[in-house]
């Protein structure tokens, strides 16, 4: 059976799973950022781009917060363009540790093989591979250069939450030091974890997150400035990625219940793709324990519900003679 929706039914859905999940009170605010912890808890948006570049916003749709753990995407794409994607398996791979995002235990667990450029330890790594090595001005510029143009605009870098990250990051610095001791770090570990704490602390909208999503959805092809960011093969590479620990150790279970590979931070961010048709972003700060927005989660997942859409269900793919 074939499924059909218009633009205008989802249009209604999405302003109704904005009017449906508003009122969640549950979850809090990142509590081990300073500059998280004290965001006004009530800052809902949604925001949803076709990849023919219409856009649907609703709510808070274009206030600027920190892109968090998003950013491992976008650094996770920068080095498979850079490296190849059979380097970064080897040098990094996309194993989900089934852990928190911050696990020090996923690394002594996994010592020998590293898991993906979406936690914190194979984000880190990921950072540390950025080109040129060595070179701090030029890898930040080519990391802030690729967000912004998955954004389709430019990211603004929020100074107070680097610093309130920078002041209270004993745990990452662990991290960094851990991959030093396994050789799974490629350049100067104190250069790669500042790195990483500023581009989790570049700021955006759920607007310009629903056009880096679709970004993807377009096999790289960003649909709202025309620019080719990446080559098409390495769209399902990076979803792969996003669909097996988007949402850390409860990544199967918003598989399971959503049907769309997404990815959350812990200011309250998630972005999720459905390949060939859009890229969804939702942002409301109250997180639940595994560091995934409680509201975000709802919206999308009502949303997925309402539509009937699911990437696992293979009914409108047709095999020709
Ligand atoms: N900057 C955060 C950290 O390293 C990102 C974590 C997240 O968004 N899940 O802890």
């Amino acid at each position: 059976m074939e499924k059909r929706i218009t633009k205008k039914e989802l249009k209604k859905i999405v302003s109704d799973a904005y009017e449906h999940c508003k009122k969640i009170k549950e979850g809090n605010n990142a509590g081990y950022i300073p500059y998280l912890a004290k965001e006004n808890s009530d800052l809902f948006a949604l925001s949803l781009c076709f990849v023919d570049g219409d856009i649907i916003n609703i709510g808070d749709y274009d206030y600027i917060f920190g892109i968090e753990s998003i950013s491992k995407v976008a650094t996770a794409l920068l080095i498979m363009k850079e490296y190849g994607c059979e380097t970064v398996l080897n040098m990094i791979g996309a194993d989900a540790t089934g852990l928190p995002y911050n696990s020090i235990m996923a690394i002594l667990l996994e010592n020998d093989h590293p898991s993906t450029p979406l936690v914190n330890a194979g984000a880190i790594a990921a950072v540390s591979m950025v080109r040129p090595v060595g070179n701090k001005g030029q890898k930040w510029k080519s990391i802030c250069d690729n967000i912004n143009a998955l954004c389709g605009s430019r990211s603004e870098f929020i100074e107070e939450l680097y610093h309130s990250e920078a002041l209270t990051n004993f745990n990452n610095r662990s991290i960094a030091w851990l991959l030093k001791n396994y050789n799974r770090i490629y350049d100067d570990p104190e250069l790669s974890l500042d790195l990483y704490t500023k581009q989790c602390s570049l700021g955006v909208s759920t607007e310009q997150l629903s056009i880096f999503a679709a970004t993807i959805a377009n096999e790289g092809l960003n649909p709202k400035s025309g620019v080719r960011i990446f080559e098409a093969r390495l769209s399902p590479k990076i979803i792969s990625m996003i669909a097996s620990v988007g949402f850390y150790e409860h990544s199967g279970d918003w598989l399971f219940s959503s049907g769309l590979p997404a990815k959350s931070g812990v200011s309250g961010g998630v972005m999720g793709v459905l390949p060939g048709l859009f890229g969804i972003s939702a942002f409301a700060p109250p997180i639940d324990k595994a560091g995934n927005s409680v509201k975000a989660q709802a919206a999308i997942k009502y949303i997925m519900e309402k539509s009937g859409l699911n990437i696992f269900d293979s009914c409108s793919i047709r095999i020709d003679e």
